[in-house]
């Protein structure tokens, strides 16, 4: 797709070209102002437990000066929609789920959590699915979605709600339970959208028990590294200060928040800002069509063996996804798409640690309800 910005007196207007495989393109004039309270999600560190949280933002725009339409302008959603890999895969996925089920001489009914700009209903939609519907708590997007869809002559087959999904029930699902279950609700960290408790939810109260789930399972994957670069942003080194600055002991030691660091690995210079000490591994599988998946708050253990030995500073982690037939993933090393919604994220550990060849390192994670926590 192509996103086209018009800047006039305040009012931003995004014209989305949401490219079609099939050669059709789609076009349609979307936000004009946005008006009214806003719900928004705000990422923050809790200072007594040291986790991320997300706390719920309600503005009041009508007392603002100016609009939300710059800010969603500059938002991911643009970013998203020129990921073609991410586009094409969700893209195949539907159509061959929506096939599926007609196959099986049922009419699809997809419901799509978080539709943003309703691009993954539309792609259902013409696909074929008999119903959709698009699921969106961000209060300007379901404008933007219901305007979008409206424009591509989607408005008969999707219907838009917009209310957080782990709110609705049942009673919301107009038609009934869905058959075919589609989200984007992952961040770099997977699941600090809150995607496990959406999906359980879903799944337990807006879903019939044998639906298609897209993606079906994601899977969390590890590489130990040594960076002195990275290492030097998250601590106090008196040696790298001028002057005469002394830190106490327990400032040096002090491991800072535990929060994942999200970056562009590939665009780290290998070896001088970073070296890899082990193959990556994949450290977890979530079965994303399990709905007692988000119960689980166990640590589980994961034995990495270094495959080079040096000074170990932290673990590197992204996702991949399991599309249908092939793979959405996230890692540095087979850099397909360039994108900014999504990276890679290190953990620094509270100490570096020596490591030769032939290790077996333990690293534990912890999968809270949010973020994703490495040891
Ligand atoms: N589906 C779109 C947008 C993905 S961004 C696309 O693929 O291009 C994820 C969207 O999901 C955001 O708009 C966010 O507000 C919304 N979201 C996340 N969790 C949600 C939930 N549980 N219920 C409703 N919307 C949710």
């Amino acid at each position: 797709g192509e996103i086209v910005h018009h800047q006039k007196r305040k009012v931003a207007r995004l014209f989305l070209r949401l490219g079609a495989r099939k050669g059709v393109v789609l076009r349609a004039p979307v936000v004009s102002r946005c008006r009214g309270g806003v719900g928004m999600f705000r990422g923050q560190v809790n200072p007594v437990t040291g986790r991320q949280e997300w706390v719920a933002e309600e503005r009041d725009v009508e007392s603002e000066d100016g609009d939300l339409s710059c800010e969603l302008a500059r938002s991911q959603y643009g970013d998203m929609l020129h990921d073609t890999a991410r586009n094409q895969l969700y893209c195949q996925a539907i159509e061959k789920a929506v096939s599926d089920m007609k196959a099986k001489g049922r009419a699809a009914h997809v419901l799509d959590i978080g539709t943003g700009t309703g691009l993954l209903s539309m792609m259902a939609a013409r696909a074929g699915a008999a119903r959709v519907t698009a699921v969106e708590v961000m209060r300007p997007m379901v404008r933007i979605a219901r305007e979008v869809i409206s424009a591509n002559g989607y408005s008969d087959t999707i219907r838009v709600v917009g209310k957080r999904s782990t709110d609705m029930t049942e009673n919301d699902m107009e038609g009934g339970r869905a058959n075919i279950l589609v989200t984007e609700v992952f961040d770099t960290e997977l699941i600090g959208e809150g995607a496990l408790i959406t999906y359980s939810h879903a799944l337990q109260n807006l879903m019939e028990p044998d639906c298609i789930v897209i993606p079906d399972s994601v899977t969390v994957n590890v590489q130990l590294v040594r960076s002195e670069f990275l290492w030097r942003h998250h601590k106090l080194i008196p040696e790298a200060l001028p002057g005469s600055v002394t830190v106490p002991a327990d400032w040096r030691k002090c491991p800072g928040a535990p929060s994942l660091w999200d970056l562009h690995a590939e665009q780290l210079q290998i070896p001088q800002q970073m070296n890899t000490l082990s193959d990556p591994t994949h450290i977890a599988k979530f079965k994303l069509s399990d709905p007692g998946l988000s119960s689980d708050r166990s640590v589980q253990e994961v034995v990495v063996p270094v495959s080079q030995g040096g000074t170990c500073h932290g673990v590197l982690m992204w996702w991949t996804a399991d599309m249908s037939e092939a793979e959405l993933s996230m890692s540095p090393w087979d850099y397909t798409q360039w994108r900014d919604h999504w990276l890679q994220a290190v953990q620094l550990l509270p100490e570096p640690l020596n490591v030769k060849k032939g290790d077996q390192l333990s690293v534990n994670y912890a999968m809270m309800t949010t973020p994703l926590w490495f040891h």
